[in-house]
């Protein structure tokens, strides 16, 4: 049974030993933070797994401990509240309910006995753990969805959640005069904080209309709270005065070494570039996203059944207690739907509720239905438009790992008779690379004519071969 966090080498064994834990929690973020202080407050012990070195995930991020950071709560919201939840883990690990492991990637989670074992790489030596528990709650969050367009691998061009993450943890910015773009909420944090940071914001450039919140006013009235967010961060553009073009994307960055300016253009419904509403604003970088894409390699390797959200991309299928349709397996957070770090709290600990057998409170499943509520409002409000591969030309890159243009993936399609993205794969290499089709999935779906489909990989991250070659027979 594994002992010290900081061997990782003591865990290679434990998939032999009895299941040292009842639950697993892959991923540290505010959904497994919950879950995991939840649940070893039920009287459960936990293990909690994170590939990063802190807790908190995407939302809440710590400066590198070198930049002396005073106040890095100004860069959150409820950082409070994650305080007291950090706390509430340390205060459990020491009383050894709670064994909390940052840095293990975790690369496969497998059956094992009644059991699952999860399979990780440890640490900066990518030494080979592994962990058994009773039960798993994968909480392994999101990426960004990057739609490309001619001259997005210029230096300067940054993702906009990739900008959010540069300010949280390393204080810089991407760039002085920084435009803002894509679509979802995640723009207006970003355009606030970039421009509080002292950078100059010329533009926010949303491909969405506003107006599309309209058709789902029931949802948006039931979230008070999120109305006030979203006030907040308007009046903030307007005191900074900074420019909000909805239903505008850009559609080409320009510059040599770095990116110098961005060509904007006005969208029709469908997203398709408007001829003649093109002009160019300048700018050295651009932070660009176009929302988030559930992570659910782990989960889909499992076989867990999977839906397809608002927002176009694909997440889990959960029942009320955040079951997968495997069972032992729980889930909460961005894997079941694209929802904000709220909801992921709320999801954690309801989640933990179940493991233990206790119904979760009433107050907790009904500020989770408000909040989901609020997330499909959001989600189709911002789902992208079929026309927006009008900005792609032929010789925009599309797969940036294995540099395949975006000619020869519709050349695949259109002469080679290729009708989904993994036949495409396979005759142009797109998606082959180091991110493993994370950046260029959703393009190369849309243009093989259909829409992505659920993520599936025998191994979420790269390992090394070491690590396979001493797997027992069982696990081969
Ligand atoms: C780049 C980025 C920036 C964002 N910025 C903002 C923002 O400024 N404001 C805002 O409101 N929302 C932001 N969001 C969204 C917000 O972070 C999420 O809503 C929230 O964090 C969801 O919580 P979660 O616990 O589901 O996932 P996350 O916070 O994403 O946590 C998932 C955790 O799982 C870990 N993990 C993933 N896979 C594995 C694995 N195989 N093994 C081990 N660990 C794993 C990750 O390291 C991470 O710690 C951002 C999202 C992204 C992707």
């Amino acid at each position: 049974m594994p002992t010290s966090p900081s061997d990782p080498a003591a865990f290679t064994d434990a998939a032999s030993a009895d299941a040292a834990f009842d639950l697993a929690v892959v991923g540290a973020g505010p959904a497994g933070l919950a879950a995991a202080v939840t649940a070893a407050g039920l009287g459960l012990r936990v293990a909690v797994l994170d590939a990063g070195d802190r807790p908190g995930g995407q939302y809440y991020r710590h400066p590198a401990p070198g930049l002396g950071a005073a106040r890095p709560e100004a860069l959150h919201h409820g950082w409070a509240d994650f305080a007291r939840r950090e706390a509430a883990l340390r205060v459990h690990e020491s009383a050894g309910r709670i064994t909390y492991l940052p840095a293990h990637h975790v690369w496969a989670v497998v059956p094992d006995g009644g059991g699952w074992t999860q399979h990780a790489v440890a640490g900066p030596e990518e030494a080979a753990a592994a962990l058994r528990a009773r039960a798993v709650l994968l909480a392994t969050g999101s990426y960004e969805r990057q739609l490309p367009f001619p001259g997005w691998t210029l230096p300067g061009v940054v993702g906009a959640g990739g900008a959010q993450a540069m300010l949280k943890s390393g204080l810089v910015l991407p760039g002085r005069r920084v435009v803002v773009a894509g679509s979802g909420p995640l723009l207006l944090a970003v355009a606030g904080s970039l421009a509080a940071a002292g950078a100059r914001v010329p533009a926010v450039v949303e491909a969405a209309a506003y107006t599309a919140y309209a058709g789902h006013l029931p949802a948006l009235l039931r979230n008070p709270g999120k109305l006030a967010e979203a006030a907040t961060y308007g009046s903030a553009l307007v005191r900074r005065r900074i420019r909000l073009l909805t239903r505008h994307a850009v559609t080409e960055a320009h510059g040599t070494d770095r990116v110098e300016a961005v060509t904007v253009a006005r969208l029709d419904r469908d997203w398709r570039p408007l001829p003649g509403t093109a002009r160019r604003i300048p700018c050295d970088a651009l932070a660009v996203g176009h929302g988030l894409v559930p992570q659910l390699e782990l989960a889909t390797g499992l076989g867990c059944a999977t839906r397809r959200t608002a927002d176009g991309t694909v997440a889990l299928a959960l029942d009320a207690q955040q079951r997968t349709s495997v069972p032992g397996i729980w889930s909460a957070g961005e894997t079941g739907g694209i929802g904000g770090a709220q909801l992921a709290l709320v999801e954690g600990e309801i989640a933990a509720h179940a493991i233990a057998g206790r119904p979760a409170p009433a107050a907790l499943t009904g500020r989770r239905a408000r909040l989901r509520g609020f997330a499909e409002a959001m989600g189709a409000a911002h789902r992208p438009g079929d026309g927006w591969t009008g900005w792609l030309r032929d010789d925009a890159v599309v797969c940036r790992c294995e540099e395949v243009p975006a000619g020869r993936i519709r050349e695949a399609v259109a002469d080679l008779g290729a009708r989904d993205a993994r036949t495409v794969k396979l005759l142009t290499r797109s998606g082959m690379g180091w991110c493993q089709g994370r950046m260029c999935g959703p393009a190369v779906a849309a243009l093989a004519g259909g829409e992505p489909g659920p993520d599936r990989r025998p191994l979420s991250c790269p390992v090394p071969l070491r690590h396979l070659a001493q797997l027992p027979p069982a696990d081969d």
